[in-house]
């Protein structure tokens, strides 16, 4: 499949955006280009598939508008500069998203935010509620607060845990360079273009070179890290030039771009996530009808719960049985055990009273489900839903940075 097909299948789409396309140190924010973005989104959007904007620039146009001098910043510098960039940022993605009908929601993430479970689940539900609302999530990270020890540090990786957290099927990187050559075509005139990464091969990382490659200002190396990160969940990648006007609509059209094909099947990445996990850290008891809903591919409701066994916390990943004691599902529970003790066996109008506040609807989201098939684990009792179909990352046999190793939850 070209990169071209690949945009044009696409139903969930994250698209990130570097600050070099979108600030010219003398000008500031390149509107006219971001004006041309934003209508390739919105056609995209108007074909009912879903965009996720990822984008820097908030500290390059920050410290353009403070008037911070060229070079390294301080990193307070740097954090105030993008107290000022963002918020200027967010203002044109809301007025030009605005034009085409459609609304901007701002998320600002750090670190933690798709490393921890709890938090993780947090983030992934607003997102998609956002999504769910129609509205175009327009995501950075949240650089005022995140220190050096704490941060993602480059947007390439942040959208691919955007990405997988959402489970997206493809992320487009927009770069200064039409994707990956085989050497740096700047200095190696044998220098290939390769046009579709069925794997990311040491090879292939040989190619992208170190950190400070010259392939792209953020460097083709971290455009490999998100790489990884999302073609092992599932997605597949696309890095092209971003510096055209309408740069989505190049692809599509056929510009020069590299594929990277997802490795893992997003099903299977999913489901050996949570069937991987060896650890139940408790366990429901649920009655036949229950079981008979998640057999049809439904979520397990909070009425369908008989018995809460164990001591979890939300995120945790928990055994459902049947009255049996059979295994049916596994999966991450969305209440902690007290709570999820609350409401057992609770229509969602008694929640509310039971729990003083607004009921999260499932026990466990279908998305967050595995069933289980003659009680082996894995097992997929049901074909995939459209929703089983959208699968995020094993987190725990992703790669990871050492800072990520430093700082996961
Ligand atoms: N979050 C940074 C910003 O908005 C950019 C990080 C990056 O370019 O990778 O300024």
């Amino acid at each position: 499949m070209s990169a071209a097909a690949s945009l044009g299948r696409a139903g969930r789409i994250v698209l990130k955006i570097g600050s070099a396309l979108l600030v010219d140190r003398q000008t500031g924010l390149r509107r006219d280009w971001l004006e041309t973005l934003v209508a390739d989104v919105a056609a995209i959007a108007s074909s009912g598939r879903d965009v996720l904007v990822v984008s820097s620039g908030a500290i390059a146009l920050g410290r353009k508008v403070l008037g911070l001098p060229h070079g390294a910043l301080k990193l307070e510098e740097s954090q105030a500069a993008a107290a000022v960039g963002q918020i200027a940022l967010a203002h044109a993605y809301g007025e030009l998203l605005g034009a085409h009908g459609l609304t901007a929601g701002q998320i600002l993430l750090t670190l933690g935010d798709t490393e921890e479970r709890r938090r993780y689940l947090n983030a992934r539900a607003t997102v998609g509620t956002l999504l769910s609302l129609g509205a175009i999530p327009v995501i950075n990270e949240n650089d005022t607060v995140a220190t050096t020890e704490i941060r993602y540090g480059d947007n390439d990786r942040l959208a691919a845990r955007v990405a997988t957290m959402m489970s997206a099927d493809l992320l487009v990187l927009l770069s200064d360079i039409d994707g990956l050559y085989t050497a740096p075509p700047a200095s190696d005139p044998t220098a290939r273009h390769i046009e579709t990464v069925a794997a990311i091969t040491p090879e292939i990382e040989a190619m992208a070179g170190g950190a400070a490659s010259i392939f792209s200002r953020g460097g083709m190396k971290t455009k490999i890290d998100a790489g990884k990160i999302a073609t092992a969940a599932g997605a597949s990648m696309i890095i092209t030039r971003g510096d055209r006007m309408h740069p989505l609509a190049a692809i599509e059209r056929g510009e020069r771009a590299t594929l990277f094909r997802p490795t893992a099947n997003p099903v299977t990445a999913r489901k050996r996530w949570i069937a991987g996990h060896l650890n139940t850290a408790g366990r429901l008891v649920v009655d036949a009808g229950a079981v008979r809903a998640l057999r049809s591919g439904k979520s397990l409701l909070p009425a369908g719960v008989r018995v809460v066994h164990g001591e979890f916390g939300r995120g945790d990943t928990i055994i459902v049985a049947d009255e049996e004691g059979r295994e049916v599902a596994r999966g991450l529970v969305a209440y902690d055990a007290a709570e999820a003790r609350a409401v057992a066996g609770l229509r969602s109008a008694e929640i509310e009273a039971a729990l003083g506040y607004e009921p999260r609807a499932a026990m466990i989201h279908r998305d967050d489900l595995v069933m289980e098939r003659h009680g082996s684990a894995g097992g997929v009792a049901t074909p995939p839903t459209r929703a089983e179909a959208r699968i995020d990352e094993p987190l725990a046999a992703e790669p990871r940075t050492a800072q990520e190793e430093n700082h996961a939850g």
